[in-house]
């Protein structure tokens, strides 16, 4: 029975199980190894890298740093979470673990269009994120995928960056409103509605948008917005509410709606960008211990030192009694 078992170890899984791991948590971090930060060559937007550093990098550093407090990390994919009683069994597809809480940072997919091209593009040309990506493509020619209200305000924020932007529908129906048509000419934004057949590139640097009809359309890169599939699915299971966009309803303390579980990163409706996620996993991480605090103290079993460790040198053992059966002298100062 572990105090803590994080499932996930991308930004906000590592940075909880850092918070865990220097509370002096026996925690356990469980990860299928695909955290969305690997696909992000150069990570710009993460305070404390004026360089930048590959989304990888952030991950291995993090690694390391929970290792050096303690925290254990297992590979395995999680198939389901359930509670049995006050504590939580979740089962992998290689072991069965129990704990006494729960984080869930299993983050979410950002669904690429199903386009020839678009896998070799993918971090390289193609983005999902102007906060991450709008700022080193000033100047260049951006091509924005989409047909909603959503896909419009993106096209128009890129006008803060380059006056040359194109919306690509790719067939379908449009679904922005009226204002936002009527922002799209006011603004002369161009909007090609014929399908993509291909992105053109070379080494994953995008030249053209090629269509089922009329000429190609020349583009440095295009963002898509085409959706986010939170994995919430674990959640779901053990009965946490979701939104209704499918993430984890989550309260200030990164609670769940499931007592002793709590979530933090993209599968939350935070805003999905890492320091975000590494922001909320420190403050899960220190919500869960607070929570286990408490627990102890109601419990009577937080660790009672030895009263003959508090000597002028300081503490000569580690072992800890159980406060009860050694009652302090009258006049020891605590
Ligand atoms: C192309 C691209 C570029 C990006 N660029 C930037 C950028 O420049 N700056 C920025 O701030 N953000 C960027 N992002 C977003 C960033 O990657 C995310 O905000 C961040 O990774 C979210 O962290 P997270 O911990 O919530 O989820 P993730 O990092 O995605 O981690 C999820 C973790 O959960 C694990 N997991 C999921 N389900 C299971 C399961 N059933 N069992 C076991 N493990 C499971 C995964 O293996 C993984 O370890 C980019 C994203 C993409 C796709």
């Amino acid at each position: 029975m572990r105090d803590v078992i994080i499932i996930g170890a991308g930004l906000a899984g590592l940075s909880a199980a850092l918070y865990l791991g220097r509370s002096k948590r026996d925690t356990l971090l469980i990860h299928s190894s695909r955290s969305m930060a690997k696909w992000e060559p150069q990570v710009e937007n993460y305070l404390g890298f004026p360089e930048g550093i590959s989304g990888s990098a952030l991950l291995d550093h993090g690694m390391i740093q929970v290792a050096k407090y303690g925290v254990e990390t297992v590979e395995d994919e999680i198939q389901s979470l359930r509670t049995r009683g006050e504590t939580f069994r979740i089962k992998g597809t290689r072991q069965t673990y129990d704990a006494k809480r729960v984080l869930l940072a299993t983050g979410l997919t950002h669904l690429p269009p199903d386009i020839p091209g678009v896998k070799q593009c993918l971090g390289t040309s193609l983005f999902f994120c102007k906060d991450c990506d709008a700022h080193r493509l000033q100047g260049k020619r951006i091509a924005i995928m989409g047909r909603n209200n959503e896909a419009v305000d993106y096209a128009l924020g890129m006008l803060m960056f380059t006056s040359c932007v194109t919306l690509v529908t790719s067939g379908g129906e449009l679904v922005w409103d009226e204002e936002h048509a009527q922002w799209l000419e006011e603004y002369h934004i161009p909007v090609r509605q014929e399908n993509v057949v291909t992105l053109n590139h070379t080494e994953g640097r995008l030249e053209s948008i090629e269509f089922v009809r009329g000429e190609p359309t020349k583009a440095d890169a295009i963002f898509t917005t085409r959706g986010d599939v939170p994995h919430s699915t674990l959640a779901e299971g053990v009965g946490a509410s979701l939104d209704n966009e499918g993430q984890i309803i989550v309260d200030a303390y990164l609670r769940t709606t499931v007592p002793g579980l709590y979530a933090a990163g993209c599968v939350t409706a935070a805003n999905c960008q890492m320091i975000i996620a590494a922001g909320q996993g420190a403050a899960g991480g220190q919500a869960i211990n607070r929570d286990l605090f408490e627990s102890s103290l109601r419990q009577h079993a937080l660790p009672c030192w030895r009263t003959d460790d508090r000597s002028d040198e300081g503490p000569r053992s580690t072992r800890t009694l159980k406060c009860s059966i050694i009652p302090l002298p009258v006049d020891t100062a605590i």
